[in-house]
């Protein structure tokens, strides 16, 4: 007997077939004698539609940077979630499932204040347990908590990840299955390079920097909470034949296992290739090379809310002026440039430069901190392809490369052989 979180992703409760299929992967699971929670995220599309009318209602007058209350923008957005966790609840009825839905503020999951990108503080797992132990089926709405205010937060879009990573870390279940509508996690994206293969494993820092830097199956927050705790989490498809041979398997099932480094027994130096398209780069020119001023920069753009990424600051030539350089996603970049100009007196600088329409492509492993010419081999292979690089970052696991936005999927395809991730 195994205690398994279960969650599945919009796609996978798109429609009511789609929901009575998911009903019956919870099922082979319970009649295999495990304990069982599901974390279910809103109809696909749904909490797109509900995000849009909040978008269209009028502003508020007064009102500040954000056009609506955050608060009655999560009271609408959590209701995709709800509306789920009670249909697939009496889908496993039907199938003669004892089963009941919750809402997050019913377990509770506790988040803080952040109403619209709430993180989640505490959730008390001893109910939950507790209908385990009757042998109940716990639906649980997912991406929805509550705030020290007594209301509904959510978590930020994709937040049923966390929520299902968060309650399996609470009930310590032995594994956290995340039901999406791909199969696994793959060396790269398998639209851009078909040749990319499903990973049986990858360790939890190289899934953080995956997730990070562009492979979308997973939040972001749901793996830096499973590397916490230590939540061995499986990517698998619920399109696949909920009674297919090997689906109900507790250690192999199909799909990819995200797990801690020492559960990884061959390491590969390089496990994949993510990227990210639609970035800009900004370059402060002839700054004042003194204390204080990379932080009369970041300040006020991180108080802003802009993700700023791949900082390069020069050596100063004459010790007195250098340059800055970083990027922002596009969509920020305006913004950005905005909040310099509205400091160019404190920062003290020349003139701004800015570049749309980047792509950042960047080398992911474990396996790069105990070898050599990792980053060599890259830079060879895209001059040979004549793409430029225009910037560079490195950390102990991954390399990060901005180059020219048209030539991404290229990159992502030289990358992806030079590290000889096509081969099987
Ligand atoms: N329904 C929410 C979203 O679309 C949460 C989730 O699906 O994870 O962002
Ligand atoms: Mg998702």
């Amino acid at each position: 007997m195994a205690r398994i979180v279960m969650k599945f992703g919009g796609t996978s409760v798109a429609d009511l077939d789609r929901i009575r299929n998911v009903a019956r992967h919870v099922k082979r699971e319970v009649d295999a004698g495990h304990q069982v929670a599901v974390v279910v995220s809103a109809m696909a599309g749904k909490t797109n539609e509900l995000v849009s009318w909040v978008q269209q209602m009028p502003k508020v007058a007064g009102a500040s940077a954000s056009f609506y209350d955050a608060r009655e923008y999560d009271a609408i957005v959590a209701s995709g979630e709800q509306v789920t966790s009670g249909l697939l609840a009496i889908a496993l009825q039907s199938m003669g499932v004892d089963a009941r839905s919750w809402q997050g503020w019913q377990i509770p999951v506790k988040t803080d204040n952040a109403h619209a990108a709430a993180r989640i503080i505490d959730i008390d797992g001893s109910e939950l347990i507790r209908r385990f132990e009757m042998g109940q089926v716990a639906v649980v709405a997912g991406f929805q908590g509550i705030g020290p205010d007594n209301r509904l937060a959510t978590l930020g879009r994709g937040g049923s990840d966390t929520s299902a990573v968060a309650i399996a870390a609470a009930v310590k279940a032995d594994r956290c299955d995340i039901y999406t509508d791909v199969d696994g996690v793959y060396t790269t994206d398998p639209r851009v390079e078909p040749k990319a293969r499903r990973m049986k494993k990858i360790a939890f820092e190289e899934m953080l920097e995956m997730a990070s830097l562009g492979a979308k199956v997973l939040q972001v927050r749901s793996v830096e909470l499973a590397m916490v705790h230590k939540v061995r989490t499986f990517v698998r498809s619920s399109f696949d034949d909920p009674d297919a041979p090997g689906m109900g398997d507790l250690l192999n099932p199909p799909g990819t296992l995200i797990c801690d480094e020492e559960e990884i027994v061959e390491q590969e130096v390089v496990t994949g290739i993510a990227y990210a398209k639609d970035e800009a780069q900004i370059s402060l020119r002839r700054l004042a090379d003194r204390p204080g001023v990379s932080a009369a920069i970041f300040g006020p753009l991180a108080d802003a809310h802009i993700n700023v990424d791949m900082i390069v600051q020069n050596i100063s030539e004459d010790g007195s002026r250098t340059d800055m350089t970083f990027t922002v996603p596009s969509s920020d970049a305006e913004k950005a440039l905005a909040v310099l100009a509205g400091q160019k007196e404190l920062i003290g600088y020349d003139v701004v430069q800015s570049e749309s329409g980047l792509a950042k492509v960047s080398v992911i492993g474990i396996g790069m901190r105990s070898h050599a010419g990792v980053a060599a081999s890259a830079f060879k292979a895209l001059a040979e392809k004549s793409i430029n690089i225009k910037a560079i970052t490195t950390s102990e696991i991954k390399i990060s490369i901005l180059i020219d936005g048209a030539y991404a999927e290229l990159a992502v395809r030289t990358l992806h052989s030079v590290y000889g991730l096509d081969k099987t």
